[in-house]
Order: C-alpha cells, then sequence, then structure tokens
C-alpha cells in the first residue's frame, strides 16, 4: 500500500503544495509547528532517509538547501532543518522558520485560509 505522501504525491489527497521536480516533492505539514512548517520528500518511497540511494538522497538534499534559502528569504528567519520519521514511514525533511514562537513539538492550529496564504507566499 502506498504511504500518506506517495498519495499526495500522486494528487490522491490534497496538500498546500510548495515545490516539485522529478525527484522531490515538497508541502506544508498539515501539523505546523509555525507558520510555513514544510515537508520535502522524496517521490521515491523509502522508510528511512538513509535507505534512498545516493541520487535520490542528493537531490532531496538539494530540494532541502533551495527551499531553506528560499524559506529564510521569505520569512526573515534561519530556517531549522530536522529529520524525524516517526510518524509517517515515508522518508521527508521537516523545514521551520526560526519564529520566536517555535518550541519542539508543540503546534498550531492554522485556518486554510493560513495555510493558503502561506503556501503563495513559499511556492517556488
Ligand atoms: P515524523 O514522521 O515524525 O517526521 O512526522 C511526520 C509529519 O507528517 C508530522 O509532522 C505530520 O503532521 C505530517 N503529516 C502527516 N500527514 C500529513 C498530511 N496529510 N499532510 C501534511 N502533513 C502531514
Amino acid at each position: 500500500m502506498s504511504s500518506i505522501f506517495s498519495k499526495i504525491i500522486a494528487g490522491e489527497i490534497p496538500c498546500y503544495k510548495i515545490y516539485e521536480d522529478d525527484k522531490t516533492f515538497a508541502f506544508l505539514d498539515i501539523n505546523p509547528e509555525v507558520k510555513g512548517h514544510t515537508l520535502v520528500v522524496p517521490k521515491v518511497e523509502v522508510d528511512k532517509i538513509y535507505d534512498l540511494d545516493d541520487e535520490d538522497y542528493q537531490a532531496l538534499m538539494a530540494t532541502v538547501k533551495k527551499l531553506a534559502k528560499h524559506m529564510e528569504e521569505v520569512m526573515g528567519q534561519r530556517t531549522l532543518i530536522k529529520v524525524v520519521g516517526t510518524d509517517v514511514p515515508h522518508a521527508h525533511v521537516h523545514l521551520t522558520p526560526l519564529d520566536e514562537n517555535w518550541e519542539y513539538g508543540k503546534t498550531l492550529k492554522l485556518a486554510e485560509a493560513e495555510m493558503q496564504e502561506i503556501t503563495d507566499k513559499l511556492a517556488l
């Protein structure tokens, strides 16, 4: 069975899309720790980031770098980069602006309009 992230990539489940290329996909986390919390995902479905072959790993990290820099420019704050992977068994990297309200594990409830507004700001 496909992972929830493969279903998002395939367009079977909606998301707030930020970026896509041939090997990677990025969208807003549905339980954001801060406004702009984004997940960067390889299109190939593997559980752990270190299960990726070198080419897909490098493609993922190239997108992480590109989006982290772009996020810093747009949000005006340093971008945090984190890998956890305990909830969804499809490799992914979390990007979060280092907002003054950021607290590890604390999440916000944002309205759809706010999620869309931040998507429009960050989409690349
Ligand atoms: P982790 O596996 O612990 O790195 O976290 C997985 C992340 O995926 C969590 O922060 C969830 O909020 C996020 N997540 C799970 N389902 C969705 C979804 N349908 N759309 C966006 N983010 C999701």
